[in-house]
Order: C-alpha cells, then structure tokens, then sequence
C-alpha cells in the first residue's frame, strides 16, 4: 500500500465539516486520498466512480496533469501577486478568455474565489450601479424558491432553500423570491423542459407592481436549478424573465456556477437558451475543481457606469486578497486549454442524449419518482424514507458510496448525477448499474 494511504487521522473531531453530518461522519467516515479520471481512490483502497465531477466542478476528469504542472509552474515563480494596484499578466489574459468565451456583450471580469463570493460580488456590483446612475432607491432582489447561490449573506437571502436560511436570522431585507418552475405532477419523466413558462415567469410582474419597478435593483436565478435537484427551466422562462426585467430597468443575474463550462453543451448556458443576462456568476469548473476560483462576468453598461468618479481612486470598494491568484489564472488558463484541445463542449452535448437514456432507465425502479435529465446533468428523486424526508436519501448517499463504489450528491431525497464530460458511455451506464445496485438495497 503506498504510504499516504496508511496516513489515517489520528483523530476526527477537530476538523468541522461544511454542509455535513459531523457526528454521524465521525463514526463512519469515508476518506478519499487520490482521483484519476472518473474515479476516487479510498483510504481504504477501493476505486469510487464519480458521478458528480466532485461538486459539479471537475468537468475534465480528475488528475489532468496539464493543470497540475501550470499550478507548479507558477507556484515556483509567482507565488503571490497583491490583488489590489499591482497585477499580474496571466490575470489579464484570462480575462480576455474568459470574456471571449462569455454571451457577446459581457466583457468585463471581477475575479472571486468561491461560487458565494461571486454571487456576493454580481450583488454589489448590481447596487452600486444603480446608485451610480442615481438610483440608488433599487435596492430590492428576486431571487426564486429552491435557487442555491451560496452561503454569503447576499446569496442566502435570494437564494430559496429553507433548511440553509433557517439559523440565520432576518438576512438581507427587501428579498422577494419568485415561485419554484418545478411541478411533478406535470412533469415527470420528461426529458427537456416543460411548457409553462411565460405563464410563471409572468410572476415577475405581480412583483414589480407590487414593489414598483425603480425599486428593484436586480433578479437572480440559476439557468438551470443545480444543487437543488437539476431543475429545468420551463420553456419561455428565462426568455420571458429577460424581457421583462430589460423592460424595467431591472438587471437580469444568472448564476452560472454550475452550468457553465459544458455542463449544458455550451460555455455558458446562457449561449444554449440564446440569452445574455446583465450579470453572470460562474467557478467550479473554471479551474475544473483544482484551485478555488470564481469570477463575476458584466456587462460593458454596467463596467461603464461604474467607471466613474475620481480617477486617482478606486472605482468600486470591493476586492479580495486572493482575486486574480496566480495559482488559480494558472489553473483556469490550463483548464480553458483542456476544454478547447478535446471539444469537451461539443463532446457533452454529443452525449447529452445518450446520458438522459441511460438515466431514464432508472425509471424501473418504483421507489424513483422523477429522473430530470439536461445536458450532462440529472435529477433523480427517490421516494421519502417513512422515517422522514431525507432519511433515505442519506442512508443512500452512506450505502451507494461504501457498498457500491459509487460517488454522487443527495439532497434530501434527489440524488444529483453531473459527471465529468470525458465520461464514457461505458462509465454512465456503470453509474446508473450502481446506483440502481444501491436502491435495490434500500427497497
Ligand atoms: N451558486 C450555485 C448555483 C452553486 O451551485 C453553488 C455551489 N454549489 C454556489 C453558488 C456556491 O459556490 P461555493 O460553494 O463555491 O461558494
């Protein structure tokens, strides 16, 4: 055995895990020491299949070694660049990638380290435009029910998860949230988007006459929900949210963390429903998961705007110490090469198909409900436990990783398959075998 993986912690209670249940991972826990491809080396030795690219961030697979040098490469001679009044050039040339790869007309980049940080910053960047133009009374948000966009303050009072919001308190005031685009009752088993969405997104209206329009500072949704159970946009949504929010003065945010960089097919999702919002947030696969990274795409009005005021000072009171780290331009440069030298775009739309087929035939097993496959992404809900909701999708999680060699997300009771866009056919049909494999246990 090699020697880190004999490295077992000598205790488990000090390190404070995010988003999981600590006590019951402290007396079953589950390590990982290594990942190549589609899959994860345990501490014990086993290979695990990951059917979720990590967090929807690893699109290239893991282990890409043409990352792995550019890190190195640039950890050796730049270390740190201050983010503030110095820069780095490998900073500025992704910037133009990024921005070239971006919906025409987003061409201006604030880099961030985190999904959150990103969706905090297009936030501010919304506000402070407004008040730039003297408007500073659009104040107000619309985010939508069961929308994730991270856990900073601005992104968890948009964003539409209850169990996330609850210990909090007020958070941000002047929040309204739009109503879910998900019905099952209509909608299962179907691939691609349902019908209903001018009608929904109609909602937005009601809330703009209801607040008035010069008091809303911006909308924020996910082109698609991600974290949250893969929810598809109804056809029209998103199209019918763009033209009303141009309609009044509002900006339009879409959170791209997760479907950008192939995840849908395109760079950007916002290129596979021909839209181009004000604002995009994007991170995750950016640096495909190997350095923390994210970045806040604008509109050329917007930087325009803001691109005021004294000229000796700075134009916009918001950065990060790590903005722009070497380490992570390094990563992204490696990355975006990656995704262009092997088409991985074009490659998950090619299998986009046979993904949702492969997916599909979960469908024999009665305890699933619901299978919501677009582009390289699916949910796929599970019945509640009779012991509660969530109970069985977290014993699922336990079982499908330690009995099944099998990697992928569950919230409450949707597990979340997104795998990397190298996977092959091969592999998507080793996922579904063992995750079907893993329900057959728990029925
Ligand atoms: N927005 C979306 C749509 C996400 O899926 C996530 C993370 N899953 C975030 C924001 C937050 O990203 P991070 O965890 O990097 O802060």
């Amino acid at each position: 055995m090699a020697e880190h993986l004999k490295n077992e912690p000598s205790d488990l209670a000090a390190y404070w895990m995010p988003f999981t249940a600590n006590r019951a991972f402290q007396r079953r826990p589950r390590m990982v020491v290594s990942a190549k491809g589609m899959h994860y080396t345990t501490s014990d030795g086993r290979q695990v299949i990951d059917a979720t690219s990590g967090l929807y961030c690893v699109n290239a697979g893991h282990g890409r070694e043409e990352i792995a040098a550019a890190i190195k490469e640039v950890a050796y001679r730049l270390d740190y660049a201050p983010a503030f009044q110095f820069g780095h050039p490998q900073a500025f040339e992704l910037a133009n990638r990024l921005t070239a790869l971006a919906p025409a007309g987003l061409d201006h980049v604030f880099f961030s380290n985190s999904g959150s940080e990103a969706v905090d910053t297009a936030m501010k960047i919304a506000l402070a435009y407004h008040r730039q133009r003297g408007e500073g009374q659009r104040t107000r948000f619309i985010g939508r029910e069961r929308g994730y966009h991270g856990v900073g303050f601005g992104g968890l009072s948009v964003g539409g998860v209850p169990a996330n919001r609850r210990d909090f308190g007020t958070l941000l005031p002047g929040i309204d949230h739009l109503r879910c685009t998900y019905d099952r009752e209509h909608q299962s088993f179907a691939i691609g988007e349902p019908e209903w969405g001018r009608e929904l997104a109609d909602e937005l209206e009601q809330l703009v006459a209801l607040h008035g329009a010069s008091n809303i500072a911006a909308v924020v949704v996910e082109p698609i929900a991600g974290s949250t159970g893969c929810l598809p946009p109804p056809k029209g949504y998103l199209e019918r949210l763009r033209e009303i929010t141009k309609r009044h003065g509002i900006l339009l945010i879409f959170d791209e963390v997760i479907t950008a960089f192939g995840r849908t097919g395109y760079g950007f999702a916002s290129e596979r429903y021909g839209l181009t919002p004000d604002i995009i947030a994007f991170a995750k696969g950016v640096t495909n998961g190997a350095v923390p990274f994210a970045g806040t795409l604008v509109s050329g009005d917007i930087h325009a705007a803001l691109m005021t005021g004294p000229e000796h000072a700075p134009e916009f009171f918001h950065g990060y110490t790590y903005s722009g780290h070497p380490l992570a331009t390094a990563a992204a440069m490696a990355t975006l090469d990656i995704y262009r030298d092997e088409a991985l775009f074009e490659r998950a739309s090619t299998l986009e198909e046979v993904f949702a087929d492969v997916m599909m035939e979960m469908q024999s097993m009665p305890i699933v409900l619901d299978i919501r496959p677009i582009g390289l992404m699916c949910g796929i809900d599970i019945e509640p436990s009779a012991r509660g909701p969530g109970v069985r999708g977290y014993e699922l999680l336990q079982r499908a990783f330690h009995d099944h060699d099998l990697y992928v997300r569950v919230i409450n009771d949707t597990m979340i398959v997104a795998p990397s866009l190298i996977a092959t056919i091969d592999e998507l049909t080793d996922i579904r075998d063992r995750a079907l494999g893993a329900l057959k246990s728990l029925s």
